[in-house]
């Protein structure tokens, strides 16, 4: 690679990287994950230009760490998988950062799907507490509560405080209707999910309730 390629790599690294924290900042986490995967192509001749006429030494780089961040958080398998190549096709890489990128990966890859596990569980049981989920997930090593305030951070679950907790819920499902059990009552009344997650005057007995959710096997 002579210096003319290094310099056109590193400015397209740069130009995808500034696309990306824009679109960190403006909330549109698919897309900058989708810019870190195609700033992979040129993050190895970033990497030289920059060490050969800056001296730089690297950690690791922005566009390795932004996928390893986000496509577990994102459920998505792809850019994990275009790291991976990238780093069989381009050993440099590996060699000049001084973190061990390959274990990042390995935890990434464990982390995606600790990630899929909880967004299935989301899934299955609307309005789940945190509490239950904890007794539902396990033991395992993984910071469930925090995926979850990141989740929510992200705009992609909703948590409605619920006594000293919250409840849970898949942020696009919320306008789906639900049926719900009056806890003074048992009067049933049927209602958008977002209202039941609050208190509703209940139709029957006038009470401000909080209504228990009913199963149910409709899909939206
Ligand atoms: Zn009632």
């Amino acid at each position: 690679m002579n210096k003319s390629e290094m310099e056109e790599h590193r400015e397209s690294y740069d130009a995808c990287m500034a696309q990306a924290d824009d679109a960190i900042r403006a909330g549109r986490h698919r897309e900058a994950l989708a810019t870190a995967v195609s700033a992979l192509q040129f993050t190895d001749g970033m990497m030289r230009h920059a060490a050969k006429y800056d001296n730089a030494q690297f950690d690791n780089v922005q566009s390795i760490e932004l996928i390893l961040r986000y496509a577990p958080l994102l459920l998505e398998q792809d850019p994990l998988k275009k790291l991976e190549e990238t780093l069989d096709a381009q050993r440099r890489i590996e060699r000049t950062t001084s973190e061990n990128i390959r274990q990042l990966l390995g935890a990434a890859t464990k982390n995606l799907a600790a990630c899929h596990r909880l967004w299935s569980l989301l899934e299955s049981i609307d309005g789940i507490s945190q509490e239950q989920l904890s007794g539902m997930l396990g033991k395992e090593p993984h910071d469930w509560i925090g995926t979850i305030a990141t989740w929510h951070q992200m705009q992609l679950v909703l948590r409605v405080p619920n006594g000293s907790s919250y409840r849970i819920s898949i942020a696009t499902r919320m306008d789906r209707e639900m049926r719900g059990k009056c806890s003074y009552c048992g009067a049933e009344r049927r209602a958008l999910y977002w209202k039941l997650l609050e208190s509703l005057e209940c139709a029957r007995c006038r009470k401000l309730s909080l209504f228990t959710l009913l199963p149910t096997d409709e899909r939206k």
